[in-house]
């Protein structure tokens, strides 16, 4: 009987609450181009999905924005009513769930522009690796992008970025020229050195923040073509190979030839293995990072090596690649 009750003025008071929000919620509606959807809505499992699906969240509402002005509304709207606010482009990042805020979804921004001159990228919010890696491919270049051709590239490269050419070029962050950005209190600035830096300096590491990024531009490199490979051992072999691994040198290289020592890398796979990965622009890098380790250590369980290989590819494979199904008709290009 006490449960029944408890259940009735639950019911009652969450009837209400949507009853006293729904007149503002209409109100977002008629501001908003993209999606919004509140529990009980068709959408609205589609709009609080993550990639990660350990976290299942329920925010009190999910913007699925199509263009900057629903961003800046959808903020509006969570600030006037104190409600907390995330951001989500893919959800490979998601650990907290945004439980009663206002989720603002990006994934139908996902237009690319490649300036091949400046070598400068400029992406929407909820554009991923893959749209970009084709259009940077084709104009000889290549972004400091993921493991994961499916991962967003806002929330990668805000968060750090640390990609297969990073020991080259360092972290994706330390290569972004300029975003835009909707602040907390709903204005849209352009951030980068000399136009309102402090905000520029914070993003760059300092994910969401600071804000939510509608716009990101980003130096991209010209190897557009690599070697790479990665050679394996039983995971009990993984002392004798770290050992070689050091005495190789492998920590006095330049960082750009260094390769990298993963212990326990290829978990999930049908064994536990000791390896060594890398990718390099050059080929004199990669023969001494392939065949040196090689040498010394006697037969590898397996070795998985390319020749020349376009970049793209390197990242065309990597868990999480979702992006065909996401992909908009037409494909994502911004207008010059
Ligand atoms: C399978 C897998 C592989 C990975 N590989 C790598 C790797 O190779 N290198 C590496 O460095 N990291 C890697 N990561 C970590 C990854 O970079 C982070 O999880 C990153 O946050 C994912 O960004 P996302 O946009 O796809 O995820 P989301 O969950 O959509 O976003 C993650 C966070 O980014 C912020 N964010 C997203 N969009 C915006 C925006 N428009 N404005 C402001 N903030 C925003 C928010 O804080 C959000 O919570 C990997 C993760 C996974 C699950």
């Amino acid at each position: 009987m006490e449960r029944e009750l408890t259940d009735r003025r639950e019911f009652l008071k969450t009837g209400l609450a949507a009853a006293v929000a729904a007149p503002a919620v209409h109100r977002l509606r008629t501001r908003v181009r993209g999606v919004v959807a509140a529990p009980g809505d068709p959408q609205y499992d589609e709009g609080r999905a993550a990639w990660n699906l350990a976290v299942d969240q329920k925010p009190a509402l999910t913007v699925m924005a199509e263009v900057e002005d629903d961003i800046v509304a959808a903020v509006d709207y969570a600030r006037e009513r104190q409600l907390g606010v995330a951001v989500q482009a893919t959800g490979h990042g998601v650990t907290v769930p945004a439980n009663g805020g206002v989720l603002i979804q990006t994934g139908a921004m996902r237009q690319v522009r490649v300036d091949p001159t400046q070598r400068r990228v400029t992406v929407q919010p909820g554009a991923m690796w893959c749209d970009v890696l084709p259009l940077t491919q084709a104009a000889g270049l290549a972004p400091l992008s993921a493991s994961s051709s499916g991962m967003g590239v806002v929330g990668y490269t805000l968060g750090g970025g640390s990609g297969w050419l990073g020991r080259k070029y360092g972290f994706a962050a330390d290569h972004v020229t300029g975003a835009r950005l909707v602040t907390p209190d709903g204005r849209v600035l352009r951030v980068d050195a000399n136009e309102n830096p402090d905000p520029f300096w914070g993003l760059r590491g300092g994910t969401s923040n600071f804000g939510i990024v509608t716009e990101l531009e980003f130096r991209v490199f010209p190897d557009s073509m690599v070697y790479g490979g990665g050679i394996y051992w039983p995971i009990v072999r993984a002392r004798e190979v770290a050992t070689v691994y050091r005495e190789f040198g492998a920590f006095e290289l330049p960082p750009a030839q260094r390769p990298v020592f993963l212990d326990e890398a290829c978990q999930g796979r049908e064994e536990l293995r000791a390896a060594v990965e890398s990718l390099l622009s050059s080929h004199d890098e990669a023969s001494e990072f392939l065949e040196t380790p090689a040498a010394s250590l006697g037969p590898a369980s397996s070795i998985a090596a390319s020749g020349e290989t376009p970049a793209e590819d390197w990242t065309g494979t990597g868990t999480g690649s979702s992006c065909s199904a996401r992909k908009p008709p037409g494909g994502p290009r911004l207008p010059p």
